[in-house]
């Protein structure tokens, strides 16, 4: 099955950028040759300042521009916040929801984040749903049980297995320079495609679900081919094009 989804390199630029980044973003785009946009899908989600800047950029190139978040709501009185609807407008093709920084920082809920995916679906965006668990559920061997428990209630009724991404990514790993092992990653992707398979059945197949915490050029190799992985989510390794093509060009 994992041969028919093509992988997804996706690079979660967080706080970061300036208007000049968008020399880097050229940069990735440059590095995303024939070869490579062949073989995978690349999207990059800078701060929300960037978006529009960069979906000009990337326009007609294989590099897609996705935002880090969305309100759920289309067009409500919420000062500061932002819709689906308006990434769309302006140029992005993803919404990132659920991210653990969000979860524990800005104290979303897995009701929250699911209703934030339906905003991405409706406004006809790709919704990267991101779940993991904590160092202390790792080691208290509940990390099935909390993952398993974040996909059921972050995905919403209605949702297109195609336009559905999961992004399983530890919150122990984000940002640690700690990564699980090949193995331990595999049993929860294992995991997460099962849940995907008993609620989507066979369009099971059309979702992706990537990896994300730590992953750097020296352990893509081992990371992005453990079984069941396709692809990643990239935070600090992805604000260097360098980097983040070395980390792609796994894929060669
Ligand atoms: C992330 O924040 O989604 C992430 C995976 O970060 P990092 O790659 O820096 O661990």
């Amino acid at each position: 099955m994992a041969a028919a989804r093509r992988p997804l390199m996706a690079g979660n630029w967080k706080m970061n950028g300036l208007g000049a980044s968008i020399a880097e973003l050229s940069r990735i785009i440059g590095g995303f040759d024939a070869a490579l946009s062949a073989r995978i899908d690349c999207l990059i989600c800078p701060p929300a300042t960037l978006i529009a800047a960069f979906a000009a950029r990337a326009k007609g190139s294989p590099v897609a521009i996705g935002a880090q978040d969305c309100h759920p709501g289309a067009a409500v009185a919420f000062t500061g916040d932002l819709s689906a609807e308006m990434w769309k407008d302006a140029g992005a093709s993803a919404i990132i929801v659920g991210h653990s920084e969000r979860r524990a920082g800005h104290g979303e809920s897995d009701a929250l984040v699911r209703a934030k995916a339906a905003a991405a679906f409706r406004a006809g965006l790709l919704a990267i749903v991101c779940v993991g668990e904590s160092k202390a559920e790792r080691e208290a061997k509940r990390t099935l049980e909390v993952v398993g428990r974040q996909l059921a209630g972050s995905i919403p009724d209605g949702a297109t297995p195609q336009r559905l991404v999961v992004a399983y990514e530890p919150v122990w790993a984000i940002g640690s320079g700690l990564t699980p092992t090949a193995a331990d990653v595999s049993e929860v992707h294992g995991m997460v495609r099962g849940e995907l398979v008993k609620r989507f059945g066979a369009g099971a197949g059309a979702t992706r679900v990537l990896y994300g915490g730590s992953v750097k050029a020296e352990n893509a190799a081992a990371l992005l081919k453990a079984a069941e992985v396709d692809g990643a989510l990239v935070g600090g390794a992805s604000l260097k094009a360098k980097e983040f093509l070395s980390i792609s060009n796994v894929y060669i």
